[in-house]
Protein backbone atom coordinates (compact mmCIF):
# COMPACT_ATOMS: atom_id res chain seq x y z
CA UNK A 1 0.00 0.00 0.00
CA UNK A 2 1.28 3.49 -0.42
CA UNK A 3 0.65 6.75 1.09
CA UNK A 4 1.49 10.39 -0.16
CA UNK A 5 3.83 11.81 1.97
CA UNK A 6 3.39 15.65 1.40
CA UNK A 7 1.03 18.14 0.48
CA UNK A 8 1.43 17.72 -3.71
CA UNK A 9 2.39 15.23 -5.55
CA UNK A 10 3.35 14.35 -9.41
CA UNK A 11 2.65 15.45 -11.76
CA UNK A 12 1.64 11.79 -12.26
CA UNK A 13 0.68 10.26 -15.45
CA UNK A 14 -3.14 9.24 -14.33
CA UNK A 15 -4.89 6.38 -16.51
CA UNK A 16 -8.04 8.90 -16.31
CA UNK A 17 -7.44 12.03 -15.77
CA UNK A 18 -3.86 12.40 -17.95
CA UNK A 19 -0.83 14.67 -16.99
CA UNK A 20 -2.18 15.50 -12.82
CA UNK A 21 -0.23 17.11 -9.90
CA UNK A 22 -2.04 15.86 -6.95
CA UNK A 23 -3.23 17.50 -3.53
CA UNK A 24 -3.47 15.67 -0.32
CA UNK A 25 -5.25 17.36 2.27
CA UNK A 26 -5.63 14.40 4.40
CA UNK A 27 -2.36 13.86 6.79
CA UNK A 28 1.01 12.43 5.26
CA UNK A 29 1.53 9.47 7.73
CA UNK A 30 -1.52 7.68 7.54
CA UNK A 31 -4.73 7.14 5.94
CA UNK A 32 -7.98 9.44 6.86
CA UNK A 33 -11.14 8.32 5.83
CA UNK A 34 -15.38 8.05 5.67
CA UNK A 35 -14.96 4.81 3.84
CA UNK A 36 -12.72 1.85 4.40
CA UNK A 37 -12.72 0.47 0.88
CA UNK A 38 -11.35 -3.15 0.66
CA UNK A 39 -9.65 -1.96 -2.76
CA UNK A 40 -8.08 1.20 -1.15
CA UNK A 41 -4.24 1.68 -2.21
CA UNK A 42 -3.73 3.52 0.62
CA UNK A 43 -5.19 0.53 2.96
CA UNK A 44 -7.07 0.60 5.83
CA UNK A 45 -7.78 3.11 7.82
CA UNK A 46 -5.88 3.30 11.08
CA UNK A 47 -8.47 3.13 14.16
CA UNK A 48 -8.27 5.85 16.58
CA UNK A 49 -6.16 8.16 14.63
CA UNK A 50 -7.08 12.09 15.44
CA UNK A 51 -7.66 13.70 12.16
CA UNK A 52 -4.99 16.54 11.47
CA UNK A 53 -5.44 18.67 8.43
CA UNK A 54 -2.88 20.39 6.38
CA UNK A 55 -3.56 23.54 6.95
CA UNK A 56 -5.10 26.05 4.51
CA UNK A 57 -2.56 28.52 4.40
CA UNK A 58 -0.10 25.29 4.23
CA UNK A 59 -1.99 23.81 1.22
CA UNK A 60 -1.86 27.21 -0.64
CA UNK A 61 1.29 27.88 -0.38
CA UNK A 62 2.56 24.16 -1.45
CA UNK A 63 0.26 24.37 -4.58
CA UNK A 64 1.56 28.09 -5.35
CA UNK A 65 5.25 26.91 -5.04
CA UNK A 66 4.81 23.90 -7.42
CA UNK A 67 2.56 25.93 -9.98
CA UNK A 68 5.07 28.77 -10.07
CA UNK A 69 7.49 26.67 -10.73
CA UNK A 70 6.11 24.53 -13.30
CA UNK A 71 5.22 27.41 -15.33
CA UNK A 72 8.74 28.89 -15.17
CA UNK A 73 9.66 25.48 -16.53
CA UNK A 74 7.43 25.98 -19.26
CA UNK A 75 5.66 22.72 -18.12
CA UNK A 76 1.96 22.08 -18.53
CA UNK A 77 -0.68 20.22 -16.52
CA UNK A 78 -4.14 18.37 -17.64
CA UNK A 79 -5.30 18.84 -14.18
CA UNK A 80 -4.95 19.74 -10.45
CA UNK A 81 -6.09 16.42 -8.51
CA UNK A 82 -7.53 16.42 -5.22
CA UNK A 83 -7.29 12.68 -3.84
CA UNK A 84 -4.57 11.92 -1.61
CA UNK A 85 -4.33 9.49 1.83
CA UNK A 86 -8.39 9.94 2.31
CA UNK A 87 -11.41 11.42 1.76
CA UNK A 88 -10.53 15.07 0.86
CA UNK A 89 -13.85 16.67 1.53
CA UNK A 90 -13.08 16.01 5.26
CA UNK A 91 -10.85 19.38 5.54
CA UNK A 92 -12.67 21.61 7.42
CA UNK A 93 -11.64 24.54 5.11
CA UNK A 94 -12.22 22.63 1.56
CA UNK A 95 -14.73 25.30 0.38
CA UNK A 96 -11.73 27.77 1.03
CA UNK A 97 -9.03 25.83 -0.56
CA UNK A 98 -11.10 24.92 -3.37
CA UNK A 99 -11.76 28.90 -3.57
CA UNK A 100 -7.41 29.35 -3.33
CA UNK A 101 -6.73 26.47 -5.85
CA UNK A 102 -9.09 28.03 -8.02
CA UNK A 103 -7.25 31.29 -8.25
CA UNK A 104 -3.98 30.04 -8.04
CA UNK A 105 -5.26 27.89 -11.09
CA UNK A 106 -6.52 31.23 -13.15
CA UNK A 107 -3.50 32.93 -12.69
CA UNK A 108 -0.44 30.39 -12.85
CA UNK A 109 -1.62 27.21 -14.81
CA UNK A 110 -5.37 28.53 -16.62
CA UNK A 111 -5.42 25.74 -18.82
CA UNK A 112 -5.57 23.10 -15.80
CA UNK A 113 -8.58 21.30 -14.68
CA UNK A 114 -9.17 21.27 -11.09
CA UNK A 115 -10.73 18.17 -10.42
CA UNK A 116 -11.81 16.02 -6.86
CA UNK A 117 -12.58 12.70 -6.01
CA UNK A 118 -14.57 12.28 -3.64
CA UNK A 119 -16.55 9.23 -1.99
CA UNK A 120 -19.79 11.49 -1.83
CA UNK A 121 -20.10 10.67 2.09
CA UNK A 122 -20.03 14.50 2.87
CA UNK A 123 -21.77 15.89 0.19
CA UNK A 124 -25.00 16.50 2.36
CA UNK A 125 -22.88 19.41 3.81
CA UNK A 126 -24.05 22.63 2.33
CA UNK A 127 -20.17 24.09 1.99
CA UNK A 128 -19.02 20.31 0.37
CA UNK A 129 -21.73 20.78 -2.18
CA UNK A 130 -21.22 24.42 -2.78
CA UNK A 131 -17.02 23.45 -3.33
CA UNK A 132 -17.66 20.89 -5.55
CA UNK A 133 -20.28 22.65 -7.51
CA UNK A 134 -17.10 24.93 -8.70
CA UNK A 135 -14.62 22.49 -9.72
CA UNK A 136 -14.18 21.79 -13.33
CA UNK A 137 -14.25 17.41 -12.41
CA UNK A 138 -16.76 16.93 -9.54
CA UNK A 139 -15.57 13.41 -9.44
CA UNK A 140 -18.09 11.10 -7.10
CA UNK A 141 -18.18 7.10 -5.79
CA UNK A 142 -20.54 5.18 -5.60
CA UNK A 143 -19.88 1.46 -6.04
CA UNK A 144 -23.38 0.11 -5.54
CA UNK A 145 -27.00 0.59 -5.59
CA UNK A 146 -27.50 -1.55 -2.71
CA UNK A 147 -26.33 -0.96 1.01
CA UNK A 148 -25.14 -4.11 2.19
CA UNK A 149 -23.06 -4.64 -0.97
CA UNK A 150 -21.35 -0.84 0.12
CA UNK A 151 -21.12 -1.64 3.21
CA UNK A 152 -18.79 -4.76 2.22
CA UNK A 153 -16.96 -3.11 -0.27
CA UNK A 154 -16.29 0.67 0.78
CA UNK A 155 -17.01 0.13 4.51
CA UNK A 156 -18.05 3.42 5.81
CA UNK A 157 -17.73 4.88 8.78
CA UNK A 158 -21.31 6.37 9.58
CA UNK A 159 -23.72 3.43 10.47
CA UNK A 160 -26.42 5.52 9.29
CA UNK A 161 -24.97 5.23 5.32
CA UNK A 162 -27.56 4.76 3.12
CA UNK A 163 -27.31 4.73 -0.63
CA UNK A 164 -31.10 6.34 -0.89
CA UNK A 165 -29.87 9.69 1.21
CA UNK A 166 -26.30 9.72 -1.21
CA UNK A 167 -28.44 9.69 -4.04
CA UNK A 168 -30.75 12.27 -2.62
CA UNK A 169 -27.82 14.71 -2.16
CA UNK A 170 -26.12 13.50 -5.69
CA UNK A 171 -29.58 14.28 -6.87
CA UNK A 172 -28.72 17.84 -5.59
CA UNK A 173 -26.04 18.74 -8.35
CA UNK A 174 -28.67 18.82 -11.30
CA UNK A 175 -25.85 16.29 -12.99
CA UNK A 176 -23.32 18.09 -12.51
CA UNK A 177 -21.22 15.61 -11.42
CA UNK A 178 -19.03 12.38 -12.91
CA UNK A 179 -19.63 9.21 -11.07
CA UNK A 180 -17.03 6.96 -10.92
CA UNK A 181 -17.91 3.14 -9.88
CA UNK A 182 -15.14 0.36 -8.91
CA UNK A 183 -16.12 -3.34 -10.19
CA UNK A 184 -14.92 -6.14 -9.07
CA UNK A 185 -14.99 -9.68 -7.57
CA UNK A 186 -13.49 -12.27 -4.89
CA UNK A 187 -14.56 -12.45 -1.05
CA UNK A 188 -13.74 -10.86 2.34
CA UNK A 189 -14.16 -12.17 5.84
CA UNK A 190 -15.84 -15.27 4.21
CA UNK A 191 -18.64 -13.54 1.96
CA UNK A 192 -18.67 -12.98 -1.51
CA UNK A 193 -17.64 -10.05 -3.02
CA UNK A 194 -19.50 -9.20 -6.80
CA UNK A 195 -20.83 -5.67 -7.76
CA UNK A 196 -21.29 -7.14 -11.77
CA UNK A 197 -23.80 -9.55 -11.32
CA UNK A 198 -27.19 -8.98 -13.34
CA UNK A 199 -28.46 -7.43 -10.08
CA UNK A 200 -26.11 -5.07 -9.48
CA UNK A 201 -25.59 -3.92 -12.54
CA UNK A 202 -29.20 -3.41 -13.43
CA UNK A 203 -29.63 -2.08 -10.00
CA UNK A 204 -26.60 0.66 -10.38
CA UNK A 205 -28.06 1.72 -14.48
CA UNK A 206 -31.16 2.64 -13.23
CA UNK A 207 -29.47 5.02 -10.56
CA UNK A 208 -27.25 5.97 -13.33
CA UNK A 209 -30.14 6.78 -15.41
CA UNK A 210 -32.30 8.40 -12.54
CA UNK A 211 -29.36 10.79 -11.83
CA UNK A 212 -27.64 11.51 -15.18
CA UNK A 213 -24.41 12.91 -14.46
CA UNK A 214 -22.38 14.36 -16.80
CA UNK A 215 -19.59 11.24 -17.43
CA UNK A 216 -19.36 7.87 -15.79
CA UNK A 217 -16.11 6.31 -15.65
CA UNK A 218 -15.83 2.58 -14.76
CA UNK A 219 -12.76 0.95 -13.86
CA UNK A 220 -11.22 -1.88 -11.61
CA UNK A 221 -8.56 -2.76 -9.50
CA UNK A 222 -5.25 -1.82 -10.93
CA UNK A 223 -2.92 -2.32 -7.90
CA UNK A 224 -2.01 -3.90 -4.65
CA UNK A 225 -5.28 -4.27 -2.68
CA UNK A 226 -5.84 -4.52 1.34
CA UNK A 227 -7.87 -7.16 1.07
CA UNK A 228 -6.13 -10.25 -0.80
CA UNK A 229 -8.83 -12.08 -2.57
CA UNK A 230 -10.25 -9.60 -4.92
CA UNK A 231 -9.92 -10.07 -8.56
CA UNK A 232 -9.95 -7.47 -11.40
CA UNK A 233 -13.07 -7.14 -14.06
CA UNK A 234 -11.92 -8.06 -17.55
CA UNK A 235 -11.76 -5.17 -20.03
CA UNK A 236 -14.64 -7.23 -21.89
CA UNK A 237 -16.94 -7.20 -19.32
CA UNK A 238 -16.26 -3.30 -18.25
CA UNK A 239 -16.74 -2.32 -21.85
CA UNK A 240 -20.17 -4.16 -22.06
CA UNK A 241 -21.34 -2.32 -18.88
CA UNK A 242 -19.88 0.92 -20.59
CA UNK A 243 -22.02 0.24 -23.41
CA UNK A 244 -25.06 0.03 -21.68
CA UNK A 245 -24.05 3.71 -20.06
CA UNK A 246 -23.69 5.01 -23.41
CA UNK A 247 -27.13 3.81 -24.80
CA UNK A 248 -28.51 5.58 -21.64
CA UNK A 249 -27.39 8.42 -23.75
CA UNK A 250 -24.16 9.06 -21.27
CA UNK A 251 -20.84 9.09 -21.89
CA UNK A 252 -18.67 6.30 -20.13
CA UNK A 253 -14.74 5.62 -19.83
CA UNK A 254 -13.60 2.92 -18.85
CA UNK A 255 -10.06 2.00 -17.54
CA UNK A 256 -9.35 -2.03 -17.52
S1 LIG B 1 -13.03 6.29 -0.58
FE1 LIG B 1 -11.05 6.34 -1.61
S2 LIG B 1 -9.57 6.91 -0.01
FE2 LIG B 1 -11.46 6.30 1.01
S3 LIG B 1 -11.16 4.14 1.50
FE3 LIG B 1 -12.24 4.25 -0.47
S4 LIG B 1 -10.63 4.19 -2.03
FE4 LIG B 1 -9.65 4.70 -0.07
Amino acid sequence: MSLFHSVIFGPIQSRRLGTSLGVNLLPVDNKLCTFNCIYCECGWNTPGVKPRFNSRETVRQALREALTRMAAEGKTLDVITFSGNGEPTMHPDFEGIIDDTLALRDALMPMAKVSVLSNATLIGRESVRRALMKVDNNILKLDSAFDDTVRRIDGPANPDYTVASTVENLRKFNGKFILQTMFLRGTFNGEPIDNTTQREVDGWLALVDDLRPEKVMIYTIDRDTPAKDLHKVSLDELNRIAERVRALGIPCSVSG
